[in-house]
């Protein structure tokens, strides 16, 4: 049971000195696991009962880690709320290696809240239980929600206080990405003048992520191309199921198009623009409706420090840099007109259906419908009037002029093709039921702080399959009562 039943094979930690220091992980004094990710360890390749045994303990605990493993905190720069930052870098996080997956995909595992590291910046290294737990179950929410994401391998009490405005049980994250590099990580070497570290980081992204840019005749203009679609295709899906990721800084942004880094992180409840959680988010510069435009912000820190390598000559590099940014609003509109439309249960595209979205969401603004609840029920409408819209005066509090949207909408089905019963099962498929509703969320890491995971793990459990209502979970079906919502999000 000594030798780890894990082929590590580290590319990052082979890359040029600069990108990363090694560091060994802190002691844990007396680990324990509160989740582990059994389906996940499988398509890892990686035996989920060694990750039990002691020896898989002493590796999610940075305790000792097994033969292969590399230990190293990479370096990274950041644009944090608009100011720079040139050196971030992994504070309380370790790559410890990367493997193989099942179907021949390289994935990182990384451990945070495993220590002080070069980056830590005063910080302690260390991640408190529910802030873990917050990531554990968001990400793998987002996962069985479809849309990209790093995910959640295992979470371990430490057996150490960590100091907050509490004393806090002190816990780690595994997480598994595609990587982990981020916008911030071609920042860092842009800011030091570093043209080939920015190379060696560009062809290492091409090796991993985006191997057909090397057929282009500019590979790293391919490369920003690549980043620039798969960012807005990522934030068009957040948009769809509500998410606010709350610390949209360029070091928060991955390089691979993955939702990282959960933090302040939440999903709206009712419908607004405005909506923001995270409590250090004051000027609103992350809310729901401002994810599309401060991606491309982000994206153009992005460009501009692949400035140096898309063209020798300046002016050129400027002309690949704006024509790779051109994409994102096309690349975002397609997929946000796609996903509305399956939203919507359209299947043949009608130019009145962009027009015929914005008018819902008005009045869903307009009377604070919860947005989830809200496609649940459309998805189950009939293409008649019937009594099943009874469901829309429950959700706008009577009769409304959304009534009249009701009537736009059914003569809009007319176009389509399909039954009333394929079209609604389509629906179902696209719009969950079940989502991590902030306040849901919060009552399971308070449990869990008191050391009751019977809560988190009820919610993990029906978060898994967020389509598929389940009798007995009638309440997670539901936005918070009064009492019970949770505006602000900490990290
Ligand atoms: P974030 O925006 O939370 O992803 O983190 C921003 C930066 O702060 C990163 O460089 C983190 O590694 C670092 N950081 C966050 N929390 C801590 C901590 N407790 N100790 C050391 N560094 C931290
Ligand atoms: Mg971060
Ligand atoms: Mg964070």
């Amino acid at each position: 049971m000594t030798a780890a039943p894990i082929n590590f094979d580290n590319s990052y930690a082979r890359l040029p000195e600069g990108f990363f220091t090694k560091v060994k992980p802190a002691k844990a004094s007396a680990p324990e696991v509160l989740a582990l990710n059994e389906s996940l360890a499988a398509e890892l390749g990686i035996d989920a009962k060694w990750l039990k045994s002691k020896a898989g303990i002493d590796m999610l605990s940075g305790n000792a880690l097994p033969d292969g493993a590399a230990s190293i905190a990479s370096a990274y720069a950041g644009h944090q709320f608009g100011n720079f930052v040139p050196q971030l870098g992994d504070g309380r996080a370790l790559l410890i290696g990367e493997v193989i997956d099942t179907h021949g995909k390289r994935r990182d595992i990384q451990l945070k809240g495993s220590g002080i590291t070069p980056f830590s910046r005063g910080g302690d290294g260390k991640a408190a239980i529910g802030p873990v737990l917050r990531e554990y179950i968001v990400s793998e929410a987002m996962h069985a929600l479809g849309i990209p994401t790093t995910r959640a391998l295992a979470a371990l009490v430490t057996g150490d206080d960590v100091i907050r405005e509490d004393v806090l049980p002190g816990a780690i994250l595994t997480r598994v990405a595609s990587s982990h590099i981020r916008v911030g990580t071609f920042q860092f070497f842009y800011a030091r003048s570093d043209t080939a570290s920015l190379k060696a980081l560009a062809d290492h992204v091409i090796d991993r992520h985006y191997p057909d840019a090397r057929d282009h005749e500019n590979p790293y203009f391919s490369l920003l191309q690549n980043a620039v679609e798969k960012q807005a295709n990522l934030i068009a899906n957040w948009l769809m199921v509500g998410f606010i990721h709350g610390v949209m800084n360029t070091d928060n942004m991955s390089i691979a198009g993955e939702t990282i880094d959960y933090g302040p992180c939440a999903f709206m409840d009712h419908f607004d623009p405005k909506t923001v959680y995270s409590a250090i988010d004051q000027g609103g510069r992350y809310a729901y409706g401002n994810q599309p435009s401060i991606g491309q912000w982000n994206l153009s820190a992005l460009a501009q420090a692949m400035l140096p390598i898309l063209d020798e000559n300046e002016e050129q590099a400027i002309e690949y840099a704006k024509k790779a940014l051109d994409v994102y609003p096309q690349a975002f509109e397609a997929s946000y007109e796609k996903l509305i439309r399956s939203k919507l249960g359209l299947l043949k595209p009608d130019e009145g259906d962009i027009a015929l979205w914005q008018d819902l969401t008005k009045h869903l603004a307009g009377n604070e419908v919860d947005f989830t609840q809200f496609f649940r029920a459309l998805s189950k409408a009939s293409s008649q009037p019937s009594m099943k819209d009874m469901a829309f005066h429950d959700l706008f509090g009577g009769p409304s002029m959304f009534d009249m949207w009701m009537v736009a909408y059914r003569s809009r089905l007319q176009l389509e093709d399909r039954s009333d019963e394929e079209r609604q099962e389509a629906m179902l498929a696209v719009n969950p039921a079940y989502i991590p509703r902030n306040h849901l969320v919060n009552e399971a890491l308070e449990e869990a702080q008191k050391g009751n995971m019977a809560f988190a793990n009820k919610l993990m459990d029906v978060l898994s399959s967020p389509y598929e209502e389940r009798a007995g979970f009638e309440r997670y079906l539901l936005p918070p009562k009064p009492e019970e919502a949770i505006t602000n999000t900490f990290c």
